[in-house]
């Protein structure tokens, strides 16, 4: 029988096109069948996408130049999975479902992938012989119980709702994890785990390694070779790896006997893409989870407003964890009020007099220190003390970083990096200093102040090196460190069993942002600083976390200082709704991008007035364009305007509509750069 058949294929998405495109086969073809097809000059991958009822086009079709069918088709699940993705997301079917396969995957023609899945299949089968020794499971306290029974019930039921493990730091959420997964293999399905950092996957990857040595595990991510990321894939898609373990590109993964989803650390930002279709990780985790009828664990000590609002409402379901495991305490929350310290001449203190002290107390006891700056650098800006000169980036609204151990000017948006001048650019002074702290320098006046410490940085330059990372991880570990020095890095996920003391010296700078999700974020992070210490649950000296303040009146503070998540989030959302923002409203920002910020400008305008009448009809605010924080960034200039609807429904309905008018609009405006639409952006 000769057909059309609709194939999904990359095409930059034009109105009208809706992602497929018709060719002929001789076969009938599975929906989800990887398929060769021509395009213009060249042959592409593609994807056979399910009939929607579309007329016969009148037009005379190409054929299907081969078809991938050594590998099963990609289930109806992951279809639908994508479809949402994309039509929530703003994007090109086509464009969002060829780029989440592996890039290696697109370029093989059949006989290649072929070869490749014989060589996968022989490279495999010895391993599954092995016979794996029983593994020793601690045992688990009362509510790691009930939230596993919980999460049993949520396998049989299909209309079971998104469960949350709200779990303190160090309470244990892993175990229940690995419980929980541990029941999926046992009914013979796939688990996927989502983390939100590469640099969180090594650890846990070990761990559930370690707890199912019989299975196959793998961890999917982009840090992958292009050849190992292809092979992790094909792994998932034959249902040949039990556990995927990755960061948010693994929500795409595809998984035939998906049986559980977790999403652990679930407020973090970087399950949020920034690039291309940004998508969360997180949301499509929870809908796909919906579409598979599968149990979704979202895990966190401090949750993000918009889950914790789905709690409060009863949507998701909170499965709490309020103790540490092995009755471990808290650490006591201090906050040290810098406007106390007696007035002298000159800059304050790097650290408070009796933090100073507390250090050197757990330091004469062997014990370990963290100390946290999110800030990474020796100084966040120079400038010259005779006319004021300040290392500005050229190409970015932001100052460039001064980096001491290569004696470099660099700017961490664009790149752009310098030798230090020996002499003010400007004047030609030769006193130019460095005004502010970044972890360098803390790293350099600890070591004044704390003589004989064994010191180390842990931050995005000093873990840069192949190894670094472990090794610095390692050296913790093993007691060889007194006092870490990290930005939020060392925050997220360590399990660092003789830190006692955490210090956070200058948490006020994201206090007063612009950023309406700052105080949330700030929060978390703080909270999730403090939980590095106090884990070990034998050790004999209370832990704490000193935060140093010019605001210690602030809520933040308050609520961090009982470990209160509850209250601070419950005064959040008091906030939110008065202001009318997430959770309470459903924003979407329509991005451009454009060397001339006037042009950008001219795109948005011309953009809401072709958007005022469906606007009205759907009840959708569209506010003017304004410049975002950061309005140049690498020699482009960036303007945004921001699209509001209290009902998510309406919103969705007027972007599909105004997309397609989008695109006509951008065919006047020539010097445009770029354009793009942020559905539930993180930052307006
Ligand atoms: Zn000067
Ligand atoms: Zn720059």
């Amino acid at each position: 029988m000769t057909g059309p058949v609709a194939v999904v294929v990359d095409t930059p998405q034009h109105a009208g096109l809706g992602g497929a495109l018709d060719y002929l086969s001789e076969q009938t073809l599975a929906p989800g069948t990887l398929v060769r097809v021509p395009l213009g000059r060249r042959e592409v991958a593609g994807i056979v996408w399910p009939h929607a009822t579309r007329p016969v086009p009148e037009v005379v079709l190409r054929p299907i130049a081969q078809q991938l069918d050594a590998m099963p088709a990609l289930a109806p699940q992951w279809l639908s999975l994508l479809e949402f993705a994309a039509g929530y997301y703003q994007r090109g079917l086509g464009e969002l479902a060829l780029a989440v396969l592996p890039p290696e995957l697109r370029k093989l023609d059949a006989s290649q992938l072929a070869q490749r899945l014989r060589r996968l299949h022989k490279k495999l089968r010895p391993a599954d012989d092995a016979a794996a020794a029983p593994v020793a499971l601690p045992t688990l306290n009362d509510e790691q119980t009930a939230a596993l029974v919980a999460i049993d019930a949520a396998a049989v039921d299909p209309h079971a709702p998104p469960l949350l493990l709200h779990g303190v730091t160090g309470s244990g959420k892993t175990e229940v994890y690995l419980r929980a997964a541990a029941r999926a293999l046992e009914r013979r399905r796939q688990a996927l785990m989502l983390v939100p950092e590469i640099n969180l996957t090594p650890q846990l990857l070990a761990r559930v390694m370690a707890r199912f040595p019989a299975q196959r595990v793998v961890a999917l991510h982009s840090a992958l070779t292009p050849a190992q990321r292809l092979q992790t894939w094909l792994l998932a898609h034959l249902g040949l790896a039990d556990v995927v373990l990755g960061t948010r590109l693994a929500v795409f993964a595809s998984m035939p006997r998906l049986g559980l989803v977790v999403v652990d650390e679930e407020h973090d930002a970087s399950y949020k893409q920034q690039e291309g279709a940004r998508y969360s990780a997180r949301d499509l985790a929870i809908y796909r989870a919906h579409l598979e009828r599968v149990p979704v664990l979202l895990g966190s000590a401090t949750p993000s407003l918009e889950t914790w609002h789905h709690v409060l409402s009863g949507r998701y379901r909170r499965l709490a964890l309020e103790r540490r495991i092995g009755g471990a305490a808290l650490p006591r929350v201090r906050v040290f009020d810098m406007g106390r310290l007696p007035r002298v001449q000159g800059p304050p203190p790097v650290l408070a007099p009796p933090l100073l002290e507390a250090l050197r107390e757990r330091l004469a006891r062997g014990e370990q220190s963290l100390v946290f700056l999110n800030r990474r650098g020796y100084a966040p800006v120079l400038h010259c003390t005779a006319c004021g000169w300040k290392s500005a980036c050229a190409h970015c609204t932001a100052w460039r970083v001064f980096h001491k151990h290569d004696r470099t000017l660099r700017c961490h948006h664009c790149g752009f990096t310098e030798r230090v001048p020996r002499a003010c650019p400007e004047c030609g002074n030769l006193d130019i200093a460095p005004l502010g702290r970044g972890t360098e320098r803390l790293e350099e006046q600890l070591g004044e102040l704390l003589p004989g410490a064994r010191i180390a940085r842990f931050d995005a330059d000093a873990t840069r090196g192949k190894g670094n990372l472990e090794r610095t991880l390692a050296a913790v570990h093993a007691g060889e460190i007194d006092v870490l020095v990290g930005t939020q890095m060392v925050t997220k996920g360590h399990d660092f069993r003789r830190i006692t003391l955490v210090a956070a010296v200058n948490p006020d700078a994201a206090l007063f942002s612009s950023d309406f999700r700052a105080p949330e974020r700030q929060f978390a992070l703080l909270l999730q600083a403090a939980g590095r210490a106090g884990r070990d649950a034998a050790a004999t000296t209370p832990s704490e976390m000193w935060i140093q303040t010019w605001h210690p009146q602030h809520a933040l503070f308050a609520a961090l200082r009982e470990h209160d998540y509850a209250r601070f989030a419950g005064s959040q959302l008091d906030e939110r709704r008065s202001a009318g923002l997430p959770p309470f409203a459903h924003l979407a920002l329509l991005r451009a991008e454009a060397r001339d910020a006037a042009v950008a400008q001219a795109f948005l305008r011309a953009g809401a007035e072709t958007a005022a009448t469906m606007a009205e009809a759907e009840g959708v605010m569209i506010y003017p364009p304004v410049p975002p924080t950061m309005q140049r960034v690498a020699g482009i200039e960036r303007m945004q305007m921001l699209v509001e609807s209290s009902a998510r429904v309406r919103l969705q309905r007027f972007l599909s509509a105004w997309l397609p008018k989008l695109h006509e609009v951008r065919f006047a405006h020539k010097g445009l750069a770029r354009w793009a639409v942020d559905v539930d952006p993180q930052a307006i």
